[in-house]
């Protein structure tokens, strides 16, 4: 596909701007420019399709299946985003009069109030910006607790190898030395390796539960009480929440605290680089460490981002709960949970889940062996399904498994697309067996097949330059 400045003909254009009618202002000569900037000049028609044609070559969830595991594009009501442009929440100034912002207030305390419901937390804030953002915020309220004991010597926080990578990155940036430690064959925390670090020393646990392999941890009772046993708390790393909300609460469970991310489970869209909000959630032995709402107040309280955080995130979390209600939260996770175990076994028998065992809201497969007998990477068998105008799941992560492929289907793909995507897995299975070569060059059907992803990251070219 051709760039705007190559469709770019020489005095052609369309004047759909009126005249000025305002009297120009003169800008000092060394402001000027010398020259004309060298826009393309094209018509509207062209125009109108140049950028039809661009929408038509990206996929999104309008346009087709998108099982990207993790970080997933869960279901982004449009309700919500109309709720969340009413004038009444675009328009309010952070520094308004309390007396005129009442309603915003309102909905901050109604979110809070519900999250707290779902976690089984006593305490919330919106103002971290992100998932990550939530996990620093969560381990300071750790940390503080512990100062405030007298126990500052406290300097580690285990993390469970399959946790997701931003939680040992967290830890480590509040200053934390981080403890890995090994799963179990089965997928969950190995219970022995765990006993064996915990001490004096233990600060906490960061647990992402399901973990990056789509399990839940079937002894999460135990985990929590060893470490509370301890001395230490339990963080609870809920980014993914539909695979659990409505079903259990990780403050029944014994966590201490937790984060949301609002941009995955409650109605935002993820990726994309816009607003999210990690919301943070605790017991109440942690209430009196969390960030302050507007302005810095009082000596040493937290503050990790301007005024209430990104709210019209908010605003879209509140619609999302008060639309689904106390019937359909738990019915959307059990749907997440059962369209990914269904998806998985229809797909087993050809590509393999790395663990054969009831998943949560996604799972992982492993292509190791396949790759070995068939010299088809999980990277081949992505790229070929963009040829069928499907997504490709998220690849090589978690790092635990070799060649992984990991799949969340989310709850809201009908059957129907379910048996269309496995019946597509199944059949580039065989066509590895008979024609690899036409998986080593996928996709066929795409402007860009494979870009050379390490220079795309390092030195992308995001400017034109005009000859
Ligand atoms: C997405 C995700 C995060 C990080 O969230 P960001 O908003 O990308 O910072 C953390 N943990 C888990 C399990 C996630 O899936």
């Amino acid at each position: 596909m051709k760039l705007i400045f190559e469709k770019s003909v020489k005095g052609r254009g369309s004047s759909i701007l009126g005249k000025c009618d305002v009297e120009y202002a003169a800008l000092p000569e060394a402001l000027a420019r010398t020259q004309a900037p060298a826009l393309p000049e094209i018509s509207e028609t062209d125009l109108s399709r140049h950028y039809t044609e661009l929408c038509h070559n990206v996929h999104g969830v309008n346009c087709g299946f998108y099982p990207l595991g993790s970080c997933t594009m869960k279901y982004n009501p449009r309700i919500d985003e109309e709720i969340a442009a009413l004038p009444g929440f675009t328009a309010v100034h952070p520094l308004a009069p309390a007396d005129t912002t009442a309603g915003c207030r309102e909905v901050l305390d109604k979110a809070g109030e519900y999250l707290c419901e779902v976690t089984g937390m006593d305490g919330m804030t919106f103002q971290p910006a992100a998932g990550a953002h939530g996990e620093f915020t969560g381990i300071l309220l750790i940390k503080k607790y512990h100062d405030s004991r007298g126990e500052a010597h406290r300097n580690k926080i285990i993390v469970p190898d399959s946790a997701h990578g931003t939680n040992p990155a967290t830890a480590a940036m509040c200053g934390y030395q981080v403890v890995n430690i090994p799963s179990a064959p089965n997928g969950c925390v190995d219970l022995e390796a765990l006993k064996a670090v915990l001490g004096d020393d233990t600060a906490g646990l960061m647990l992402t539960n399901p973990n990056t392999v789509g399990i839940f941890d079937e002894n999460i009772l135990e985990i929590t009480r060893l470490v509370h046993e301890a001395g230490g708390l339990c963080y609870y790393d809920g980014a993914n929440l539909n695979a659990i909300m409505g079903a259990v609460r990780p403050g029944d469970m014994g966590f201490d605290c937790i984060h949301m991310n609002l941009h995955k489970t409650f109605a935002t869209p993820h990726g994309g680089g816009g607003p999210g909000a990690g919301a943070v959630g605790c017991k109440a032995h942690l209430k009196e460490f969390l960030p302050t709402s507007a302005l810095m107040e009082g000596e040493g309280a937290l503050q990790m981002r301007s005024f209430a955080g990104n709210f019209l995130v908010v605003v879209k979390a509140l619609a999302y709960i008060m639309t689904l209600g106390r019937e359909g939260i738990p019915e959307a996770s059990a749907n997440a949970v059962l369209n990914a175990n269904y998806l998985m076994r229809r797909i087993q028998g050809t590509f393999e889940p790395a663990f054969d065992r009831i998943c949560m809201h996604e799972f992982v497969l492993d292509l190791s062996e396949f790759k070995k007998r068939t010299g088809v990477s999980a990277l081949d068998v992505a790229k070929s399904l963009i040829d069928y105008g499907m997504h490709p799941p998220t690849m090589y992560f978690p790092l635990i498994v070799h060649e992984a492929l990991m799949l969340e289907p989310t709850e809201t793909e009908s059957r129907e697309t379910l048996d269309w995507a496995a019946d597509i897995f199944r059949k580039l299975y065989e066509l590895a067996e008979t024609d690899p070569e036409y998986m080593h060059n996928a996709p066929h059907s795409a402007y860009i097949a494979r870009p050379d992803e390490v220079r795309a990251a390092r030195t992308p070219i995001l400017r034109y330059t005009a000859e």
